[in-house]
């Protein structure tokens, strides 16, 4: 390749990534080489996602996705064990959003309870107390990222993709002070998906 790659360059070949499955492994590694290079600013990333979620330490890359990461990664685990349904869901949307010139980044799928330590403990330090830390960060025993059950989706052009179109997927959007963070919640496709809580202490699911 000569010169200067474009940025529409890099969003052409973001775009076929989605649709050439086969060359998935070299243009993660090209669409990686290539963001390295974007100024960040120029682009819509999720700033509104906590940066420990973004953040990976030595020995957690079992449960950390590199930057760019889509919902077709089946190499990356945190993407390959979230659970089956909840894959196939995202996978049907992120195909019909690309049509739309929308692309899902995965910023976090599945985690280990490790990782899932590793975040809470992050958060007390960040937040100032464990009350407040539990707003934002699950424990490893409730969080449904550690069971595979949730996932954080960028950029923010992509989680307002999903707020408008997303029930019909089966896929919630389930604490209001996190737009990021969908859910399968297969009745949603019928019934549209349920009120949202206003953070995770709100859920019982929470109180384990
Ligand atoms: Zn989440």
């Amino acid at each position: 390749m000569t010169g200067q790659p474009a940025r529409t360059t890099t969003r052409r070949i973001r775009i076929r990534r989605i649709r050439v499955a086969g060359l998935l492994v070299v243009i993660a590694a090209l669409a990686a080489a290539l963001g390295h290079q974007l100024p960040a600013s120029s682009s819509s990333t999720a700033v509104d996602v906590p940066r420990s979620e973004h953040r990976g330490a030595p020995g957690e890359a079992d449960s950390t996705v590199p930057d760019g990461t889509t919902v077709f990664d089946d190499e990356i685990s945190g993407v390959a064990n979230l659970d089956s349904d909840l894959l196939a869901a995202l996978r049907q949307a992120a195909t019909d959003a690309a049509d739309d010139g929308v692309e899902f980044v995965v910023d976090s799928g599945w985690r280990s309870p490790e990782y899932q330590e590793q975040l809470l403990r992050e958060a007390v330090s960040k937040y100032g107390s464990e009350e407040e830390a539990a707003r934002w960060v699950a424990t490893p025993d409730t969080s449904a990222h550690v069971s595979g059950d949730a996932v954080d989706i960028g950029p923010s052009g992509a989680a307002a993709w999903l707020s408008e179109h997303g029930a019909e997927y089966g896929l919630c959007q389930i604490y209001r002070n996190e737009p990021w963070h969908y859910e399968l919640c297969p009745e949603a496709s019928d019934h549209g998906c349920s009120p949202m809580y206003a953070d995770p202490t709100h859920d019982p699911r929470m109180q384990r």
